[in-house]
């Protein structure tokens, strides 16, 4: 495992572009298990980079930009005991330097749900996105289920400015009684960790209304509505996140939002909606629709 500093260090990525592909996982530190399942899931198809760096434009005023947990040694221990190639944790300045007035606005994909509770967050996200895999140059990108609306922005990104890199959704890894693994769930208390569980409730209640035939998430948002602090629970089709009032046949998206405390926490499950029930699946046609990504991509 080397570790790249900073841009200049970039170059030492090449030894590993062929025969690829160059697979790369981008993180804001603070690693756990989820973290960890996207490199080794990475790690089968070629050399995995992480890298590591709290994107200061992605969070709003009052957000925890400067409070956000940073441990670079813990984070790098962790990945030592995983197949990752090299990490890259750069410094702001090698990231946003000078002048830094360019910017991505996200579509309409980042509207509802946290884009609208988090105004300008998607576009910080698409900003440093677009500059990490332009100095990465991967040509296979994994990002993390638990973050659904983000995996679609991003697509959308790729497709519109015809991006050359072939993007995965890895499922969401979860605590044992089912809490979506955080960073941000090292903020909870004890009375928070057991609200935080209403999330995954709630998303349990709507998954059993839908396999029962119903097409709305009333239930789910009821369900939520027990839990303080809720900023939504609703249902979105995947992938353009509309709205409708009945969810058709297709592949929606239960998504739901609390603050506990300091922390805010989301949590989704995708799920294709058929006469013969609902079945979990995946956002961007990734390893759960199909076989390993070749190198081929570009
Ligand atoms: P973050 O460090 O929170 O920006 O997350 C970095 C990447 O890890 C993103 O692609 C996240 O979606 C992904 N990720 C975060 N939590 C989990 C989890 N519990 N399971 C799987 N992937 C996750």
């Amino acid at each position: 495992m080397i570790v790249l500093r900073g841009a200049a260090d970039l170059a030492r990525l090449d030894a590993w572009r062929q025969p690829g592909p160059l697979v790369f996982v981008p993180t804001m530190g603070a690693l756990h298990e989820g973290h960890l399942s996207l490199v080794r899931q990475g790690a089968q198809w070629g050399p995995v980079v992480v890298s590591i760096f709290v994107n200061p434009t992605q969070f709003g005023p009052g957000e925890d930009f400067r409070s956000y947990p940073r441990d670079l040694d813990a984070d790098l221990a962790l990945l030592r005991d995983t197949p990752v190639a090299a990490v890259f944790a750069p410094a702001v300045a090698d990231v946003y330097g000078e002048p830094g007035e360019v910017t991505v606005r996200a579509g309409r994909r980042a509207a509802g749900l946290c884009g609208a509770s988090r105004p300008g967050h998607f576009d910080g996200v698409l900003t440093v996105v677009a500059k990490l895999l332009g100095m990465v140059r991967p040509d296979l990108a994994i990002f993390g289920r638990k973050d659904a609306q983000q995996c679609l922005v991003i697509d959308q990104m790729v497709r519109d400015l015809r991006l050359p890199v072939r993007l995965v959704d890895a499922p969401t890894v979860r605590e044992p009684d089912g809490l979506a693994m955080s960073s941000r769930n090292r903020y909870l208390g004890p009375a928070e960790r057991a609200r935080a569980l209403g999330l995954w409730r709630a998303l349990e209640v709507g998954r059993a209304r839908l396999a029962a035939g119903e097409r709305t998430t009333a239930a789910m948002a009821a369900e939520l509505a027990a839990t303080d602090g809720v900023d939504y629970a609703e249902a979105r089709v995947v992938p353009e996140l509309e709205r409708p009032e009945e969810l058709p046949e297709a592949t929606v998206l239960l998504a739901v939002a609390a603050r506990l405390g300091r922390a805010r926490l989301i949590d989704n499950i995708v799920l294709r909606l058929s006469p013969q029930g609902v079945e979990e699946t995946g956002l961007l046609g990734g390893p759960a629709q199909g076989p390993a990504p070749a190198g081929d991509n570009r």
